[in-house]
């Protein structure tokens, strides 16, 4: 059985607490390792160490942390297939699903190496007379990520580059559920140079991140995962003086106006709703059906349904993957229950699945004729299952997304410029996809949702990414008048 204990100041460091967490293979459903869970004195021990790297840190040329981001870019592409690998076993995505999650990863890596334009300042000649002005963007210290089980390797990576080519030092704190990718990415940071103590992973559960959130030598903490953690984490960590972005859960609406290609938005759907099981937290949940539409549609989202081959995550004719635990699955039935209970119409249902074994497999879902006040379009499930609502205007549809307490995606499938138009300028979500079922941000631009689906200001990587992990500073400076200079600067001396 494997063990995932801390990786700090470069080595690997046994969990004092002796308490363990099983990992499990969601494809199997067998216990395949354990991850210890920090005590008080480990993250202490992490903390240190990252404080002691800082100001060595913060003193290495842009130049050479620059080189240094290019080699970790390098070794992470050179060894895609087993950082998706390790995420697959553990998480139960499939393959090309995890490798997916490296490439958007390497996107933000590349971002990072690009910190000397990012992290640049203004200068303002002769602000007055003889006064010069100009700022800069530092470092704030030692910084924090806390990360989800769903994204591995991904969500780390929309933290630590940037953070640490900023200049900062960094613990991650990952999800207990799948530790195997933050470790690995540990072992390339190393590997790439990034001197000891810079990068540090510490295994554990809310003991380590209370002690993270209270710890006086942290600066800053982001955070990704469910909404009533981020809450807890904003205001924990701003209690005690942190910088703090917490980006939540999720409820994605794709609206289908009557005028779109029924095949298209199928499609789309059908990927977006079941990708990766629909643990994605801009997996689309609710397809808004406008108009006549709403039949046809649910037709070919059905009829698409037939061809998803549910399977273990190694296998390359799975398309779609178990959830993450048994305990996940069971909770994601109960919704799909109470769905039924409530009168909505279950076209296709995911608990029908037949599968040898004791995976944590869990089939699509259909849910048709949704309505707000019910639990399956309330709550965020996070699981293969596809709400459809029914509405008859365009209005409607939008206020349905402006009523729905989250705000990360939306999308519109339509035909109609104008609609599209309208759609980007009323929508109330941080991020809009027109004809794009899961608009994830390119990596020069920032990712980050809106009302409950961000607690915090900055959204993250990007250029916001490295506002949130930099501080400005100011400095108006005067320097001699040119006549008083001890150098002959050719002006007529008044000393
Ligand atoms: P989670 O909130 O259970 O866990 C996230 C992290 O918080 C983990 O590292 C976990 O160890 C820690 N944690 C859990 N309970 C805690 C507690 N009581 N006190 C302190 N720390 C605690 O989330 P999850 O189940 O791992 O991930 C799924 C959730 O993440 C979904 O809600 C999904 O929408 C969200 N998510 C959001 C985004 C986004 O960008 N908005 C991206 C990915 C995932």
């Amino acid at each position: 059985m494997d063990r995932f204990h801390h990786m700090i100041n470069g080595e690997i460091f046994e969990s004092t607490s002796g308490r363990f967490l099983p990992t499990y293979n969601p494809a199997t459903g067998e216990q395949t390792g354990e991850t210890a869970l920090a005590s008080v004195e480990d993250v202490d021990a992490a903390v240190a160490a990252a404080a002691a790297a800082f100001p060595g840190w913060r003193a290495t040329s842009l130049a050479a942390r620059t080189r240094i981001m290019y080699r970790f870019r390098e070794l992470v592409d050179a060894n895609r297939a087993e950082i998706a690998r390790r995420i697959s076993i553990q998480h139960g995505k499939t393959l090309p699903d995890a490798d997916g999650e490296v490439a958007r990863g390497l996107e933000n890596i590349e971002f990072a190496a690009g910190v000397a334009a990012n992290i640049a300042g203004r200068f303002t000649e002769q602000a007055s007379t003889g006064i010069d002005v100009y700022d800069m963007r530092q470092p704030l210290g030692v910084a924090v990520g806390i990360t989800p089980f769903n994204f591995p390797a991904m969500v780390p990576l929309w933290m630590f580059p940037m953070a640490v080519s900023a200049g900062n030092t960094f613990i991650l704190k990952p999800s207990e559920k799948d530790p195997a990718a933050s470790l690995y990415l540990a072992e390339l940071m190393n590997e790439a140079g990034f001197p000891a103590g810079v990068f540090n992973v510490v295994q554990g559960d809310k003991i380590a991140v209370d002690r993270l959130l209270r710890h006086p030598d942290v600066k800053a903490v982001s955070f990704v995962g469910s909404t009533p953690i981020a809450k807890y984490i904003q205001e924990t960590s701003i209690a005690h003086g942190k910088r703090v972005q917490a980006l939540a859960g999720a409820k994605n609406h794709m609206i289908v106006l009557p005028d779109s290609d029924v095949g298209l938005a199928a499609d789309a759907a059908v990927n977006a709703g079941y990708g990766s099981a629909g643990e994605r937290c801009m997996a689309v949940s609710v397809v808004v059906a406008v108009g006549h539409i709403g039949d046809p549609l649910v037709e070919a989202i059905a009829d698409r349904m037939k061809g998803i081959k549910v399977g273990p995550g190694d296998d390359p004719s799975t398309d779609m993957g178990p959830l993450v635990t048994r305990e996940h699955r069971e909770k994601v039935a109960s919704y799909v229950q109470a769905g039924l209970d409530a009168g909505a119409d279950v076209v296709v249902d995911g608990r029908e699945l037949e599968y040898e074994g004791d995976g944590f497999y869990f089939g699509p879902t259909l849910v048709d004729r949704v309505t707000p006040e019910m639990s399956v379009y309330q709550d965020e499930i996070f699981g293969p299952v596809l709400s459809v609502v029914r509405v008859d205007t365009y209005q409607e549809a939008i206020a349905l997304i402006d009523h729905n307490r989250w705000g990360n995606g939306a999308a519109i499938f339509t035909r109609d410029g104008g609609a599209a138009r309208q759609f980007v300028f009323d929508v109330d979500a941080g991020m809009v996809g027109v004809n794009v079922p899961i608009p994830v941000p390119v990596g020069y631009y920032s990712f980050g949702g809106w009302n409950e689906s961000l607690f915090g200001d900055q959204h993250m990587y990007g250029p916001e990414g490295f506002r949130f992990w930099t501080r400005n500073k100011v400095v108006t400076s005067r320097w001699p008048d040119p006549a008083t200079s001890t150098v002959d600067l050719g002006f007529p001396r008044n000393d």
